[in-house]
């Protein structure tokens, strides 16, 4: 088959490589549409440490299921799906409490670092295993579904502290998951909602798809503004999905006394924090880390039209013409926000 190889640090070759084999648990995926991910273009010049070539990389995919091993069950040829970005194992205690974004042996698809090598979706099939496999809904084409990941833990995010009727509640980033945060967050019952950005172009696209009110912090001083739109007092909630110190202060600083945090953004590994904002206004903060069982729910909203992945569609290409989206994508070409290769 042909694949999308990795072969060292920002340097690819679509080249012929083996077919995986699925074993008795696994399904053989023939890929109809793979996502490029913000973490396999920061990883691809090895500053992650986690795309250790070689590595067939790619984790948002979805496809056709074209060969089974001997115990799958309920999944047949032809069956169109999607998979989970994790392979969890199933047996650990986080597994079976239902924690499976805590798996004690995760392995993301796509992704070699010290402790293994997982090949993804950039390739002609990927084999996984049939417990992390989602039938597509009719209707839901593969590039939408394709999609599904960062809608996930965006919806994942909003179960960690989900707003209250009429709350207001504060997006900082309308990135990828920003945005799927706000999508995610306008159906939940906010009363107003505020996404904060420092490019005019996403906020706008956040204002189409549920934010009531946009702060360009380039532009002006984004605690002022929120403080304005809450008679002063702040918000009731904050979801962060940037990940470094002035947006982690902001998140904190711009909540009503006893409000709530989620941090998803995680860019700097460490950060100065605003200790005594959340020790006095007795905040809570949460923590949300990839997913656990939202991609049904998910699926069924982008099929329904409820959550929408087009806007967040920059290009669809070639698979062969991979090497050069990812160029771009490193080069932080203006408003490309999701590409999608297609085998
Ligand atoms: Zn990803
Ligand atoms: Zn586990």
């Amino acid at each position: 088959m042909k694949a999308l190889v990795l072969k060292e640090y920002k340097k690819f070759a679509y080249e012929e490589v083996p077919q995986p084999e699925p074993g008795p648990d696994d399904v053989l995926v023939a890929v109809k549409a793979c996502g490029i991910c913000g973490s396999d273009v920061h990883g691809m010049d090895g500053s992650t440490g986690r795309r250790r070539p070689p590595i067939i990389m790619g984790h948002e995919a979805s496809g056709v299921i074209a060969g089974a091993g001997a115990a799958v069950k309920g999944w047949a040829t032809g069956d169109r799906v999607t998979f989970d970005s994790t392979i969890y194992c199933g047996y650990c205690e986080f597994c079976r409490s239902g924690s499976i974004n805590l798996c004690e042996n995760r392995r993301v698809l796509g992704v070699s670092c010290e402790e293994y090598r997982q090949h993804g979706a950039f390739a002609d099939y990927v084999v996984v295993p049939q417990r992390i496999l989602y039938r597509l809904p009719e209707g839901l084409g593969f590039e939408q579904a394709a999609l599904v990941e960062p809608f996930a833990i965006a919806l994942h995010a909003a179960r960690r502290s989900p707003p209250k009727l009429n709350d207001t509640v504060v997006v900082i980033g309308a990135g990828m998951i920003g945005i799927a945060l706000v999508q995610a967050l306008s159906r939940a019952g906010c009363g107003r909602l505020i996404a904060v950005d420092m490019v005019d172009d996403r906020l706008e696209r956040a204002s189409q798809l549920g934010a009531t009110h946009v702060v360009n912090s380039a532009k002006q001083d984004a605690l002022e503004a929120i403080l304005g739109l809450t008679e002063g007092k702040g918000a009731d909630l904050c979801f962060e999905a940037v990940g470094v110190a002035a947006t982690v202060d902001l998140a904190l600083r711009c909540l009503k006394k006893g409000g709530a945090v989620t941090l998803v953004g995680n860019v700097a590994p460490k950060i100065e924090f605003p200790l005594q904002v959340a020790v006095t206004r007795e905040l809570s903060i949460f923590g949300s880390c990839a997913s656990k069982g939202e991609y049904p729910a998910c699926l069924d909203m982008l099929a329904r039209g409820a959550l929408k992945a087009e806007p967040l569609l920059s290009a669809t290409a070639p698979l062969r013409e991979g090497p050069s989206w990812f160029e771009r994508l490193y080069r932080h070409e203006n408003g490309l926000l999701k590409v999608i290769l297609v085998p």
